[in-house]
């Protein structure tokens, strides 16, 4: 495989050094360069796979790298590293991730040693990510689905309702691959098509032999809203659910609310059918996004995600805590089901019941595991009383 490049733009000479020591450790080739003159000519002459950029810089601010990487469509992906405050930075990578860049993350300066390590080194085996091997990975049934319970805390409160399905490439090199390292690479090549059908026939099919073994769970599929163009999608999944004997209305599509809908009147159709075949459509990552309001008011969902940068936080952050109380209290008020993804602690487990909030799914009561492994934990599940 060839070496790696980094790009470190920073303009304090410490800092940059620091992190190309990091890099060179981590096997990159590094160049560090804070004039545009320059970078032009890098990013020109020998592309990087990861570019590290200093927000705050005298000449050129990050924001304004950003839009120019973005010009450039510069592929790299790109690490964040600032001392402003965390909003400024969260704020940039959802900037970044909008302008359609691939956005790593960000860290905080002082840079710890450790963090960044774990950044470079994920970001070097995505090289070895094409088109091509991911299609082939569809069909040599490398994609797996791993599945995280969603408890009741209202009516049957403690109750195992049902499961989110997440994909998982399982690739005889790497090891068992999240999501969000090959998503970015299936939506810019097409892929999202067939990978979503294969994650939705796995899971059609493990909900039946669960069910089967006398254990009736919703199911609860993801789906990139770029997927809705196809007038016949309602039909097809429909037919899948039936030819394995299942129940539409034991399935939800959840559908990130940020992406785009790219033809509304199409979606439209297509999400309403899904309604009229039974289907349950959930609005995922709720907040997250720019239009949530407008497309709870037209768009036909029966359930609010609320999303888990919030939840994780909304015991010692005041804002986070509005956001969830709000989010509950609109979902109660239009009628819908609401349910928070991401609680960890058994304290946020608790307050999310006593806030109203109908399901909770979360590291607390399990990870994502494996479909054998489904009916024994929902078995040994003991809820807090
Ligand atoms: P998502 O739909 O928001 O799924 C929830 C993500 O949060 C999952 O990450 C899950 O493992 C993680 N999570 C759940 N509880 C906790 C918690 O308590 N703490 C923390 N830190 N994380 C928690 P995962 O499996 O890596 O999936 C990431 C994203 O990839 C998903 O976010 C979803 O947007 C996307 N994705 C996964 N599978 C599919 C799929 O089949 N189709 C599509 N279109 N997207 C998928
Ligand atoms: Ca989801
Ligand atoms: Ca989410």
């Amino acid at each position: 495989m060839t070496i790696p490049r980094l790009l470190i733009v920073d303009d304090e000479p410490d800092v940059a050094e620091f992190l190309a020591e990091v890099g060179r450790q981590c096997g990159y080739d590094v160049s560090k360069m804070c004039v545009l003159q320059e970078i032009q000519q890098a990013l020109a002459e020998r592309p990087p796979q990861v570019v590290t950029l200093d927000l705050q810089m005298p000449n050129l601010d990050g924001v304004q790298m950003l839009r120019y990487l973005a010009d450039q469509k510069v592929k790299a992906g790109i690490l964040l590293i600032s001392g402003t405050d965390a909003r400024v930075r969260s704020t940039s990578l959802r900037l970044g991730t909008e302008l359609g860049l691939n956005m790593l993350g960000t860290l905080q300066k002082p840079v710890h040693i450790k963090e960044l390590e774990a950044f470079l080194q994920r970001a070097i085996p995505n090289v070895a990510f094409t088109p091509e091997r991911l299609k082939q990975a569809i069909e040599n049934n490398e994609l797996i689905v791993h599945y995280q319970p969603k408890v009741q805390l209202q009516k049957g409160a403690g109750q195992v309702t049902g499961v989110e399905a997440l994909m998982r490439w399982q690739h005889p090199q790497r090891g068992l691959v999240p999501p969000v390292e090959f998503i970015a690479l299936a939506e810019s090549a097409g892929l999202m098509g067939p990978l979503t059908e294969r994650v939705f026939a796995i899971a059609i099919s493990d909900q039946q032999s669960w069910r089967s073994a006398g254990l009736n769970l919703t199911m609860a599929v993801n789906f990139s809203p770029e997927l809705l163009t196809d007038l016949d999608l309602p039909d097809t999944m429909a037919r899948q659910v039936g030819k394995c004997n299942g129940d539409a209305s034991r399935v939800t599509i959840e559908i990130t609310e940020s992406g785009t809908m790219r033809n509304i009147a199409r979606s439209m159709d297509i999400l309403t059918r899904l309604r009229l075949k039974g289907f349950a459509l959930s609005m995922d990552d709720f907040g997250t996004g720019f239009s949530s309001l407008v497309q709870l008011y037209r768009l036909p969902f029966n359930e609010i995600k609320i999303d888990k940068s919030f939840v994780m936080e909304f015991e010692s952050n005041p804002e986070a805590e509005t956001i969830v109380r709000i989010t509950i209290d609109l979902a109660r008020n239009l009628g819908l089901s609401v349910c928070a993804e991401g609680v960890e602690t058994e304290s946020a487990y608790r307050r999310l019941g006593e806030l109203g909030c109908h399901l909770a799914q979360g590291y607390f009561m399990s990870k994502p595991i494996p479909a054998a492994a489904i009916p024994d934990w929902v078995r040994k599940w003991q809820p807090p009383l």
